[in-house]
This record gives C-alpha cells, sequence and structure tokens, in this order.
C-alpha cells in the first residue's frame, strides 16, 4: 500500500476525486498543484493511516515513516531548505483533512521546524529576527496547546503581562527581543506544566502534530459532529504537511479566506476577507478586523481600510484569474484560503463553497444558464432540506423595532428568542420546547450543540467567516456575528450595548440578512417564492416521478400547500375540524349521548359544518385529488375537562351533569392509542362515518354544480387490520353516496381506500386491496405499532437511543427503512398483485423527510404526502431521487 502523495511545482500524485483517500483538503491541494496553481509544496498521509492507526492499537505502518522522509525531502528540494537545518530550515504546516471539513478535530500546527537554533536562521535568513522570534512562539504556543494540550490562555497571559510591564497596549509594539523573551518564558510554561522540555528535534514534533491529527479524530466534539452530520467513524482523517508559506513578513505579505461568489446571497462576486502582515489563523480567530477583498464591498460596507484589490492590486488580480481559473474546472462555487508573501500569491485551499440555500439556488440557476452545468445538476445541487431557509419568514421590514446594535449579516433568516448565554443552557432550553437565542463572544466547536439547539446565533467578535458564521450558514441558523459594541458577560447573565441590559431570558430578535439585534419580537413576513426559487422547482419536477401532496385540515394549510407546489391533499383529517369554535360542544353531545338516536341529532347539527369545510377545502384544491379521512382519534380527546365545559354541554344537550361525567369516566381507556380508535369507530358507530360520508357527498356536488369542474373525493378509512373491517364500511360510504345521488339527482365519482398503518394491514395488504382503490401507508401510526414505541412518549428516551446508535436517527422523522421501510414494501407489493394499478402513498410524517422520499421512490410508491411547508422539499427530494 501507497501511505503518502505527494504534490508541488506543478504536479501531484494524486487527485480531486481521491477525497476519500486524502481528504478534501489533500484531495484539492493536489488538483490545485496538477492545474499548475502556486501551491506550496507537501505531503498527504492518506486516511487509510488512520484507519490502520486505530485498528492497529495507535501503531502506524512500517513503511510509513520512510515514505513520509522521502516525501519530506521533495519538499526540501523544491523549496532549497532543509527540515530542522540550522543555517536554512524549512518550516511545514501540518493539517488535518478529513472527506468533509470538520470542525472540531485538531486542525493546524503552522511553523513546525522551529527550535533554539532554526529560528536563528530563520532571523538570518529573513533578514526580519522580530518576524522569526515571533513564529517561534506561535509555534511554541500552538503546539504546546494542540498537540501537548497546554491551554492557549497561558500563553495569552504572559503576553499581556509582558505588554504591560513594557507600558504598549498592542502586540505590533512587540520587538524581536520581547518575542524571544515571550518564546523563552512559552517553552518554561509548557514544561513546567508538563513536566518535560518543550521537543527542540523537529521529527519528534512532526511525529507529534501526526499523531495530534490522529488522535483528534476520536476526540468528543468531533464524535458529535459526525453523529449530526451523518459521518461515519470508519472514514478517518488524512494528514497533510505542507511548506509554510508567510504572510506575516511585512507589509507586502497578507493572508485571507475568500468565495468566488457571495456565499450568503449567491451574487457573481468574489467574497471574502483578508490581513495584510497576518498568519492564517489570525482572519478566522477574528482578533484583528479583516479588510474587504474588493473595492466595491469595502464601499459597500463604508470601511476606510483599503481592500486587497486597491492595496495590492496585482496581486488581488492573480487572484481573481485563480478564482475564475478554479470556478471552471471544479464547476462550483469555491471557498479559499491563500497567503500572500512578500508580494507572491500561494494557494493554500480551495473546496466547495459552504452556501445558504438562498446562495445555493442562485448559484445553481445561474450556473446552468450560463451553460456551467446542466439542469440535472442544478437540481442536484441543492440540499433539500435546505430549503426550509427559504421557507421561512423574514422580518418585516415595516415591522416597528427597537434596534440594540448591529453586527454583521453572517446567516440570513429571522429569529426571535429568549437570550442565552452558553451552549448547554440553549440546549437544555430548547429541550424544554423554548426558542433560544445563543449569545456568545465568540463560538467555538464546543459550542456546536448548542447552536444546534438555538433559533439563532449572535456573537460580540469575528468576521463573515469566523466559527460561528460558517457553522450558522452550514446549519442554516441565522446569525449574527461580531456585533463589536455589545459588552458580554456570560457570567453574570447579562449583556450590554450603549448604557442598555439585557438579561438571560428576556427576548430578542436578530435578523442575519441585515445584522440587526433587537430588543422584543419582531413581525415577520412569508418568503418570495418567484425567481430562482420557481425555476429550480420547475426543473425539479420535469425530473421527478413521484407526485407530492399536502396533508391539510383548513382551507389555510390547503392554500399555502398550494402556494408551495401540492398536487393534491394526500390526508384531511377531518378530527381537527372536530375542534373548531361551536363544532366541539356538538361533537361532545354526540359522544356522551346514550343511544343512536342522541348521537343522530348531535351529528345532524355537525353535517352542514363539515360540508362547508369540505367545499372551501374542494374549491381550493380546483380538481386537484383531496383524499378525506374519517375520524380517527380515541373519542376521549375530545372530552371536556374542565367542569364548566361538562356544565355547558350539559345545558346544551339538556342533561345531567353528574350523568355525563359518569359517561365520560365509561370511555375511559388504559392505552387510547391501541384502543377504540380508527375504524374501530366507524365499525361500532356507523351513523358517525355515514353523516361524514355525506358531508363529503354533498359538498362535492354542490362545488360541481356550482364550478363546472369534476371533484374525486377519495375517501379514506383509518387503522384497518382486517378486510372485513374496510368491506363494512366500503358498505356504509357506497350506501350514502347512492343516498345523495339519488336525492340531489347528480352523481360524482369518488374512491374507497384506506390507511395501511398496522403491520397487520401490511401482511394482508394482498386481501384488504380487493376493497380497496388506494392505499395510504401511515407511517407514524405503523412506525408505532411496528417497534413498539408510543409515539407521544417516545422523546423522553429516544434522544439516547440516538446517541447511542441504537437507531441512526429517530424513525419518527426518517423513515426505518429495514423494518417499517420492510412492511412499505410488502404491503404495496402484496396490494398491487391484487390491483395492478392500485394507488399508492404516504401521509405520515415521513413524507415530508428527504431520505424517506428517496425509500417512497425506490418502492414505487405513486405519491408522498406531507405537511404544507416541507411540500417544496419533497418535490426537490423526489427529483434527486429520480436522478
Ligand atoms: C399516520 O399514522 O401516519 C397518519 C398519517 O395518521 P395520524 O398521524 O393522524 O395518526
Ligand atoms: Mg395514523
Amino acid at each position: 500500500t501507497k501511505w503518502v502523495y505527494s504534490f508541488g511545482d506543478g504536479a501531484a500524485e494524486g487527485r480531486a476525486d481521491m477525497k476519500n483517500l486524502l481528504g478534501g483538503k489533500g484531495a484539492n491541494l493536489a488538483e490545485m498543484a496538477s492545474l499548475g496553481l502556486p501551491v506550496p509544496p507537501g505531503l498527504t498521509i492518506t486516511t487509510e493511516v488512520c484507519t490502520y492507526y486505530y485498528a492497529n492499537g495507535q501503531e502506524y505502518p512500517d513503511t510509513l515513516e520512510s515514505e513520509v522522509n522521502q516525501a519530506i525531502a521533495a519538499i526540501e528540494k523544491s523549496v532549497g531548505a532543509k527540515f530542522g537545518d540550522k543555517e536554512n530550515p524549512l518550516l511545514v504546516s501540518v493539517r488535518s483533512g478529513a472527506r468533509v471539513s470538520m470542525p472540531g478535530m485538531m486542525d493546524t500546527v503552522l511553523n513546525l521546524g522551529l527550535n533554539d537554533e532554526t529560528v536563528e536562521g530563520l532571523a538570518r535568513n529573513s533578514g526580519n529576527p522580530g518576524f522569526a522570534w515571533d513564529s517561534y512562539r506561535r509555534f511554541v504556543q500552538m503546539y504546546s496547546d494542540v498537540v501537548l494540550g497546554v491551554d492557549h490562555y497561558h500563553f495569552e497571559e504572559l503576553i499581556e503581562i509582558h505588554k504591560e510591564e513594557k507600558g504598549v497596549d498592542l502586540d505590533t509594539d512587540l520587538d524581536a527581543d520581547d518575542w524571544k523573551d515571550l518564546a523563552q518564558q512559552f517553552k518554561a510554561k509548557t514544561e513546567e506544566e508538563l513536566g518535560k522540555p518543550f521537543p527542540q528535534d523537529v521529527r519528534e514534533q512532526l511525529w507529534g502534530a501526526i499523531g495530534a491529527v490522529f488522535s483528534s479524530w476520536q476526540i468528543e466534539r468531533a464524535k458529535v459532529y459526525r453523529k449530526l452530520n451523518n459521518i461515519p467513524e470508519d472514514w478517518g482523517t488524512a494528514v497533510n504537511v505542507q511548506a509554510m508559506v508567510f504572510g506575516n513578513m511585512g507589509d507586502t505579505s497578507a493572508t485571507g479566506v475568500a468565495f468566488t461568489r457571495d456565499p450568503s446571497t449567491g451574487e457573481n462576486e468574489y467574497y471574502g476577507e483578508y490581513l495584510i502582515n497576518a498568519q492564517g489563523e489570525d482572519v478566522v480567530a477574528g482578533i484583528r478586523t479583516p479588510q474587504n477583498l474588493t473595492k466595491a464591498a469595502r464601499e459597500a460596507a463604508g470601511a476606510t481600510l483599503p481592500s486587497m484589490e486597491e492595496s495590492m492590486p496585482e496581486v488581488f488580480k492573480e487572484l481573481a484569474d485563480v478564482f475564475d481559473k478554479l470556478e471552471k474546472h471544479y464547476k462550483d462555487m469555491q471557498d479559499i484560503e491563500f497567503t500572500v508573501q512578500r508580494g507572491k500569491l500561494w494557494m493554500l485551499q480551495t473546496r466547495a463553497g459552504k452556501r445558504t440555500a438562498k446562495a445555493a439556488l442562485k448559484i445553481a440557476v445561474e450556473m446552468a444558464a450560463d451553460g456551467l452545468i446542466d439542469e440535472k445538476t442544478a437540481v442536484l445541487r441543492v440540499e433539500p432540506a435546505a430549503l426550509d431557509q427559504l421557507l421561512h419568514p423574514t422580518l418585516d421590514p415595516d415591522a416597528p423595532r427597537d434596534v440594540l446594535t448591529r453586527g454583521l449579516p453572517a446567516s440570513p433568516g429571522a429569529a426571535s428568542g429568549e437570550v442565552v448565554f452558553d451552549a448547554d443552557h440553549a440546549e437544555a432550553a430548547a429541550k424544554e420546547g423554548k426558542a433560544v437565542i445563543l449569545c456568545r463572544v465568540e463560538t467555538s466547536p464546543e459550542d456546536i450543540h448548542g447552536m444546534h439547539a438555538a433559533k439563532g446565533i449572535l456573537t460580540a467578535r469575528g468576521g463573515m467567516t469566523s466559527h460561528a458564521a460558517v457553522v450558522a450558514r452550514g446549519m442554516g441558523r441565522p446569525c449574527v456575528s461580531g456585533a463589536g459594541q455589545l459588552r458580554i458577560d456570560g457570567k453574570a447573565g447579562v449583556m450590554s450595548c450603549a448604557g442598555r441590559e439585557v438579561k438571560e431570558g428576556d427576548i430578542i430578535t436578530i435578523d442575519g440578512a441585515s445584522g440587526e439585534v433587537m430588543i422584543g419580537e419582531v413581525k415577520t413576513l412569508q418568503p418570495e417564492l418567484a425567481g430562482d426559487f420557481a425555476k429550480l422547482m420547475e426543473w425539479a419536477d420535469s425530473y421527478r416521478k413521484l407526485k407530492v401532496r399536502t396533508n391539510a385540515d383548513t382551507p389555510h394549510d390547503t392554500s399555502t400547500a398550494r402556494e408551495f407546489g401540492a398536487e393534491g391533499i394526500g390526508l384531511c383529517r377531518t378530527e381537527h375540524m372536530f375542534f373548531e369554535g361551536e363544532r366541539i360542544i356538538a361533537v361532545r353531545e354526540m359522544i356522551l349521548a346514550d343511544d343512536l338516536a342522541g348521537r343522530k341529532a348531535a351529528l345532524e347539527k355537525l353535517l352542514p359544518m363539515q360540508r362547508s369545510d369540505f367545499e372551501e377545502i374542494f374549491k381550493i384544491m380546483r380538481g386537484l385529488p383531496v383524499t378525506i379521512r374519517l375520524l380517527d382519534p380515541p373519542l376521549h380527546e375530545f372530552l371536556p375537562r374542565e367542569e364548566d365545559e361538562f356544565e355547558d354541554v350539559a345545558k346544551a344537550i339538556g342533561a345531567d351533569v353528574d350523568h355525563l361525567k359518569r359517561r365520560a369516566s365509561e370511555l375511559h381507556e388504559f392505552n387510547p392509542m391501541l384502543g377504540h380508535r380508527g375504524c374501530r369507530l366507524g365499525i361500532t358507530y356507523p351513523e358517525i362515518y355515514e353523516m361524514q360520508a355525506r358531508a363529503i357527498f354533498e359538498a362535492a356536488i354542490a362545488v360541481e354544480k356550482e364550478t363546472g369542474e369534476t371533484v374525486v373525493p377519495e375517501i379514506m378509512i383509518p387503522l384497518v387490520a382486517t378486510r372485513k373491517e374496510l368491506g363494512m364500511l366500503r358498505q356504509v360510504v357506497d350506501a350514502a353516496a347512492s343516498l345523495v345521488f339519488s336525492e340531489q339527482d347528480h352523481t360524482v365519482e369518488y374512491l374507497v381506500g384506506t390507511m395501511i398503518e398496522l403491520p397487520r394491514a401490511a401482511l394482508q395488504a394482498g386481501k384488504i386491496a380487493v376493497e380497496a382503490d388506494f392505499f395510504s401507508f401511515g407511517t407514524n401510526d405503523l412506525t408505532q405499532t411496528t417497534i413498539g414505541i408510543s409515539r407521544d412518549d417516545a422523546a423522553r428516551f429516544l434522544d439516547e437511543y440516538v446517541k447511542k446508535d441504537i437507531f441512526a436517527q429517530d424513525p419518527f422523522v426518517s423513515i426505518d427503512q429495514e423494518g417499517v421501510g420492510e412492511l412499505v414494501e410488502i404491503g404495496a407489493e402484496r396490494g398491487r398483485s391484487t390491483k395492478p394499478d392500485l394507488k399508492l402513498g404516504i401521509c405520515g410524517e415521513h413524507g415530508g423527510d428527504p431520505a424517506s422520499v428517496e425509500f417512497c421512490h425506490r418502492t414505487g410508491l405513486d405519491y408522498v404526502s406531507c405537511s404544507p411547508y416541507r411540500v417544496p422539499i419533497a418535490r426537490l427530494a423526489a427529483a434527486q431521487a429520480a436522478l
């Protein structure tokens, strides 16, 4: 096996498509080197070494060391310097590089190869002892922190003390002697903490750093991140060792990060930040405020410090050429790191840039329009779940707002919530169902779980490429970063700005599109669905095979779903209509009645209300299919709970309160979800289903007469377990139909079908299909009854199951493909073997989950049905499943 791959000088052993082996960073460095771009020479130790390392008691393969030595020799030759040489030392960076970028792991050690001797050589060769000693102390600090585990703050403290003694404020006021002194202090500090001296042998330094990268694959933060992002444990990380280039060699040197297009809006404009006379980490760390890349961006921001385009026009032009070359080559927006060393440009990284959903859409649509990619690729470029960001509200521009302060618009969307100051609190509060805004001085990988739990993120420090900004954009959380006037004191539970205080628990609103931070809650507006969104959806619709319907019970939800492109209603839960206004009294009257006559009297009152609901829904759906489910929940859900509610019902039906209470307690069930519900209600009280069927047919006829458009209601019977149940209830519906049709002298076409939401129904689907025109898989109940986990009680322990990897994901969110999914497959297959053209759909929550949609496509269902806001997600997921 080959364990090490070299790159540099216009050539490379690796390629961009070798990410699995070389990690993302290594593969792209190789690709850039082959493209002839200026890449400092280096080597990549493969992810297979990481796998080997963990499989073999943290030992390396035998030949690794000699392969590394050979590759180092090649770097030495290319640079004209020697690793560990006193006169002319080669310095290297060591970075981790998994297949996908992974915050939380050991990131970077810079300036490796410096020791008490080589630092003198660097001082002489660079002609800049201040730079050399600063580099040395940075190395000691970074290496001690990330490799040896001596905390960062120890060193920051020493710098502060030194500055105080010298009577200066800024790091830039320190000279060579100061840094030399500090470098010695740092080493002494590390020795004091560890009980052994800071390593002087450069090979020992190198292997220490390599080992730290591999070890960091298994630290807690990295594990959490992998869990959240479904990254397998066994992928492993690569290690990149690369010749150092210096952005901190004076005013003709710089370092920066850039995107080839705006990652927030998707505008086709270079976008980024740079710092003169600085090293890479300074930009991301948010210690100094970075400068704009382009003149236009500087002007738009009203910034005073010159842009790179203005201060280094020639290098900027070269950089812009590299951007264009990379975009054309990768056919995607790139996220780039670069360094300028004494006027010479070096590329340190490129990768597909993380972007907001809005930017993803715009970039995909524009690249397709420009012919850089085709429409299919464009459809595949947008993460279905990310559309969520676009479908959610933004701030109403006209709403009054009390602006506390302003930061950078780091990730779009607006969010209101209670202020919390740390990640653990954010997580705990979110578990209680609270909306929270996580407010931090800055964020680090330790905060990921809190950022995930929060509705929005606010930081006082850091730029558009700070940790908070990058992670928030990736997660789709609104974020305002670098609100520099905020004083955040998390320990005291308060933040302040311009003499005003906000305490933990107070409500604030952040607008990630403008950067505004407001006190209290601010009104929001619905999103714009025209333009790029409509275009991409149109393309998606042309590729998908699955139809997408919606679960909607009210005229309001129905119209929303229509706007989002629903092609019908897959589930109208009639019981939700029963709760509205006065109706609940009639419903209760029906339930509490002693006999058939009493029930019929109450149902008589409900009939016109149901009919008018159905009329409205049929009108909004204008001839599209509408599946109406007959009454499903256990009756006790409708019962009065409060004393005065009993009195209201008693009054309405002229009955005695105590009598009603007795009836209510008779209806009590130990296990209502497995009790008297679903079609069992129709079997025992056929008059209920009869009334509902009548309301549906009368409404359909009325709408056909009024609009002249045909209405084809699909009547659905819930919780069927046997063919007989469905057969009997089908007769009830058919009888109601004939009656209404003859009364009105008008017939409508209709279907009668069933939900498949019990394991027995799936297994008996072949027989049940005899009585059914369609099946709709109710995967909520099917999951509950297959796994035997109560959907209402699961939240208490399911988290633990997911954490312990018993389930990869919550089975109520993403369908358990091998368990519940097998029953769906069996149901579909057996149903269709009886009736080849049996219409099949799914209406559980899974209908809006991209992975489940893909499963439904594979299983050959005709449609998925999901909540209105998830309709676009399902449309895109269905298209991607088909491509
Ligand atoms: C289901 O069980 O999947 C379903 C759609 O019905 P409900 O959620 O109303 O039980
Ligand atoms: Mg159900």
